[in-house]
């Protein structure tokens, strides 16, 4: 096939989710000839069963326990209740309606020629496609990724659900066993606890949010406690058994023999690349179960095959993946030639309360040698906090111990992941905390406590600085 043959591109884009879709659109911008290749149903994993069934379900079950706690601030709820199938119905309006709404995007858009259908590499440079052959120069594998389940003896016998199944689940189970503690076993693991299931994490290692440092994981797991779920930390699992109607769990804690015994298992303990179809030993691209390692311009082993979002197995948070897709796109076309800059990297869990980072933790900091300052300061402190019932965790602010410029920022806490923007243009602009603490801020605001563990970075600096050198 010739490089002017009809079905020769000069981008071919595996996988329109929302790595894809912006990465064909970006490419699309240049003139190039792009193509964007996906089996659907369209929409990406963030849409049709990610980030918004799931905040749509937990802004219902934030509201049930808003309602049920409302005599805390002098309110009172007689009869609170709820719909689980008007709770699902809503939801699937969401998803219905974005997923409409980026579909309509994909097939109007006017810069690539989308193409449905999965592809599957034949060679370094040849796609099969719906049984054709298509070619190009360069490629973007954007396929997202799957649930990781893993082997655990009997497992799949009792039977398990993941994040795709609790989002379509008939009705709360009465007891559930969460196998992990990161991401969307919060969000999840709260949804169910808060609709009155009986929820255990069943944890690995020490505490929840392994990545996490010690403050922010474990002021998280104690909010999560006092809502009555269940942490059982240091399990080794060895099998899982059917008794009757029960799932049980059979393993190991700290040596001692210890099951747990629920109506439903969901396994959240995290995701991998979803490449295993696409034949890459093919097109000569290594990858393992868990990674499609990329260099700073996104490209595989191979240069000319691209790699961005859940697919690389790095970072699993959409608007990461749209700045790979996009990052990966404007190198190919050779419109860039930096590389992605992950130095903004921030994330959240919507959980209640909130959790959110943005930048360097302190155990990164200390990995990497940055000295640094760490201001923190609790919500139960804080006045607006205090007079809105909003009194849950806390912030921490990392500043460079010899420059001031503000390197980290977390927070758990209520509207948290909003209230993490703040932090985020800082650290865009490169602000000291000197500089930081001049910005004018709205009072009374839960964005003031920023101000708060801002100016204990720098009286630390301060001190720091009028310490005598030993
Ligand atoms: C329960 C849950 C909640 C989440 N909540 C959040 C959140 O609140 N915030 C956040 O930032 N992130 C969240 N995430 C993560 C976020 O959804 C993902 O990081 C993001 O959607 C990944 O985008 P992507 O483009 O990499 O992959 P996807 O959106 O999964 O797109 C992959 C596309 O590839 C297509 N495809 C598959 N195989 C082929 C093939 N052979 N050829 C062509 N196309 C193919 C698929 O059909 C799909 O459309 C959540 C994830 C889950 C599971």
């Amino acid at each position: 096939m010739t490089t002017e043959s009809p079905q020769h591109y000069d981008l071919i884009v595996l996988g329109a989710g929302s790595a894809g879709y912006w990465a064909a659109r970006t490419a699309g911008e240049t003139g190039k000839k792009v193509a964007l290749l996906d089996p659907g149903p369209l929409g990406g994993l963030c849409i049709l069963r990610g980030c918004m069934p799931t905040k749509a379900m937990l802004r219902s079950s934030d509201v049930l326990h808003l309602a049920k706690t409302a005599h805390e601030v002098g309110v009172l709820v007689k009869e609170v209740g709820y719909d689980f199938p008007a709770i699902m119905a809503r939801k699937a309006h969401w998803v219905a309606d974005f997923a409409s709404y980026r579909a309509q995007g994909i097939l109007k858009q006017q810069g690539f020629t989308f193409i449905q259908g999965a592809g599957r590499f034949r060679d370094a440079h040849t796609l099969d496609v719906n049984g054709e052959r298509l070619t190009a120069d360069k490629f973007l594998i954007s396929t997202g990724s799957t649930p990781y389940v893993p082997e655990v003896k009997g497992l799949k016998e009792v039977g398990y659900i993941t994040s795709d199944e609790a989002l379509e689940i008939a009705a709360p189970p009465k007891r559930m066993l969460v196998l992990g503690g990161g991401v969307i076993a919060l969000e999840l693991g709260q949804f169910f606890a808060r609709l009155g299931t009986e929820v255990t994490l069943v944890l690995r290692g020490e505490r929840i949010l392994t990545n996490e440092d010690d403050d922010v994981a474990l002021a998280m797991q104690a909010c999560l406690e006092a809502e009555g779920i269940r942490v059982v930390n240091h399990v080794h699992m060895e099998s899982f058994e059917r008794r009757g109607d029960d799932k049980v769990l059979v393993g190991l804690r700290q040596g001692e023999a210890i099951e747990l015994a629920a109506d439903e298992v969901m396994v959240t303990l995290g995701r991998v690349p979803n490449v295993g179809m696409l034949d890459l030993s093919l097109a000569g691209v290594h990858s393992t179960p868990f990674l499609l390692d990329v260099d700073g311009h996104m490209r595989t082993n191979q240069p000319h095959i691209y790699a961005a979002g859940d697919a690389t197995g790095r970072h699993f948070i959409v608007h990461v993946a749209i700045q790979e897709g996009i990052h990966a796109a404007k190198h190919a076309m050779g419109l860039t030639e930096t590389a992605m800059d992950y130095r903004l990297l921030a994330w959240a869990i919507y959980s209640d309360p909130n959790v959110a980072r943005v930048g360097l933790s302190e155990r990164e900091a200390a990995q990497r040698g940055v000295p640094v300052v760490v201001g923190t300061y609790p919500f139960d402190d804080q006045g607006k906090a205090l007079v809105a019932n909003l009194t849950k965790g806390h912030v921490k602010v990392l500043a460079h111990a010899e420059t001031g410029e503000i390197v980290g920022a977390a927070v758990v806490g209520a509207e948290g992941a909003d209230l993490l923007h703040e932090m985020i243009v800082a650290m865009h602009f490169r602000a000291t905390c000197r500089q930081f603490l001049e910005i004018p801020h709205l009072h009374p605001t839960l964005s003031e406590i920023w101000l708060d563990a801002v100016e204990e970075c720098e009286s630390q600096r301060q001190a720091l600085a009028a310490a005598p050198v030993s």
